[in-house]
């Protein structure tokens, strides 16, 4: 573990100062060949190269800054099972056969993840006793009601909460109910990226950083990524990069809305606060609109997130917004020292949908995660790998990329939007 002091530094995530360090990796110097090539260094691509090197096949990883530099190493850590989409949505949306496979990839999801912390030994603070989804008000308490049955319709272990229960589990009196799904758990994000990264590497796989792919290129059947330093020729190239791509490939920049997600860490709270806010170890979030999430690490950090950019809604205004929260939910918990912030993006498709793309013969792209990828970027991953190795199908049919009905003015109303209602709840909250 490293430690370091302070307030804020420079918006790095704390993951990154708890993280166990990660393998040192370098720069790509020079021409190599592989049989695929993966761009981008988050849990989409380290765990496909972890499954294709495991399958024998010679795999070259360029990640354009650090492994986890996107979204892998920023997120909340909730390792759920499902889509943020509910399961009968999922099946009208791609139709029953395909949504029931989807529906029944991502429920066991979780057990993915788990077992590669299991079977690599990975240092992640990885906590497998459930998560919590709040129900705010009687539509929160609706909401979850319908979410609860169509799960358990499927046999899933969720159990549907009382406002009692619930303010035991969590420690605060806001919510009327909440649904306690025991396929989940909690991990350090960075930690399970870093593990996957040192996976694959002991499977065979080059992983190089701060190579970031400039260019990419079809000629006599092979495919050509070039960097600054070096150059990758392989037969096949998984495109990995979800809200952090650079315009690689025409279109697909398009074909989501890029909105971020903002998380505030205190200073590790003192016996009392850690044994009542969520003392079986569970993450949550609630069903607002713009959602909510508290979770814990294992230092006993209490960490706030919500939807917007720090840019955007400025850091001062986010203290604010934390102090205010967090004697919302726990009455005469504060004041609280602040001691991290940070933000990430997230990728939203316009029908709430992950998607598989194939925009030429032999590149691959699976993204769209809708703020949902720890397990389905895992096992989305597994299944490119299986494809290549195997020819096996993909979980989701596969879609061309098409371009967010007025994305440029969708994100900039959205960020405003946004600023405005977390504003708002710093004042009225
Ligand atoms: C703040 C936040 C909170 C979230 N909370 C949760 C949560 O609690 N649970 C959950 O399941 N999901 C959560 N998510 C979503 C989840 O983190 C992402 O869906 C997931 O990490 C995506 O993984 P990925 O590997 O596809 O992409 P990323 O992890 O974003 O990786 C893409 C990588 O591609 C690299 N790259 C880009 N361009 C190039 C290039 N040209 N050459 C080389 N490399 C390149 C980037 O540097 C980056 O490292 C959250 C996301 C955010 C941002």
């Amino acid at each position: 573990m490293q430690s370091q002091s302070g307030s804020f530094p420079a918006g790095q995530p704390l993951w990154s100062r708890t993280a166990s360090a990660g393998a040192v990796l370098g720069r790509l110097q020079g021409e190599v060949a592989a049989d695929v090539a993966i761009i981008g260094g988050g849990f989409t691509g380290l765990s496909a190269a972890l499954h294709l090197a495991e399958a024998g096949r010679s795999v070259v990883l360029l990640e354009a800054a650090d492994i986890g530099h996107g979204g892998s190493g920023r997120n909340v850590g909730l390792v759920n099972a499902g889509l943020w989409l509910m399961p009968d949505l999922v099946e009208q949306r791609l139709g029953p056969d395909a949504g029931r496979r989807l529906n029944e990839l991502l429920a066991a999801a979780p057990d993915l993840v788990f077992s590669l912390i299991e079977k690599h030994a990975i240092e992640c603070e990885a906590t497998r006793c459930g998560t919590l989804h709040l129900g705010l008000g009687a539509k929160g308490q609706r909401e979850l009601e319908a979410r609860w049955s169509q799960m358990k319709r499927r046999g899933a272990p969720v159990h549907l909460l009382s406002a009692a229960e619930t303010r035991v589990r969590t420690g605060t009196g806001r919510y009327g109910a909440s649904i306690l799904d025991e396929r989940a758990g909690t991990i350090q994000p960075l930690g399970y990226a870093r593990g996957l990264a040192h996976a694959a590497r002991q499977a065979g796989a080059a992983l190089y950083k701060e190579s970031p792919v400039i260019s990419l290129s079809r000629q006599q059947g092979r495919w050509h990524l070039k960097t600054d330093h070096g150059a990758v020729i392989a037969d096949k190239v998984i495109l990995a990069t979800n809200a952090y791509g650079e315009p690689l490939v025409p279109g697909l920049q398009q074909s989501y809305l890029p909105v971020h997600f903002f998380q505030v860490a205190s200073k590790p709270l003192g016996s009392e606060w850690r044994e009542r806010i969520l003392p079986g170890g569970q993450g949550c979030w609630d069903t607002r609109k713009v959602m909510v999430s508290f979770r814990l690490d294992q230092q006993g950090r209490l960490i706030l997130g919500s939807i917007g950019g720090l840019s955007r809604l400025g850091r001062g205004s986010v203290k604010g917004w934390a102090d205010k929260l967090a004697s919302h939910l726990f009455p005469g918990i504060g004041p609280l020292e602040w001691q991290d912030m940070w933000d990430g993006r997230i990728a939203m498709t316009a029908d709430s949908l992950p998607r598989f793309y194939q925009p030429e013969v032999g590149l691959y792209c699976a993204m769209g995660y809708n703020g949902r990828g720890i397990g389905p970027g895992t096992a989305f991953g597994r299944a490119l790998a299986g494809h290549i190795t195997d020819g096996t199908d993909f979980p989701l049919p596969l879609s061309e990329p098409a371009s967010v009905p007025l994305r440029r003015f969708r994100a900039g109303t959205m960020e405003s939007g946004l600023q405005m209602i977390q504003l708002f709840r710093r004042l009225t909250l």
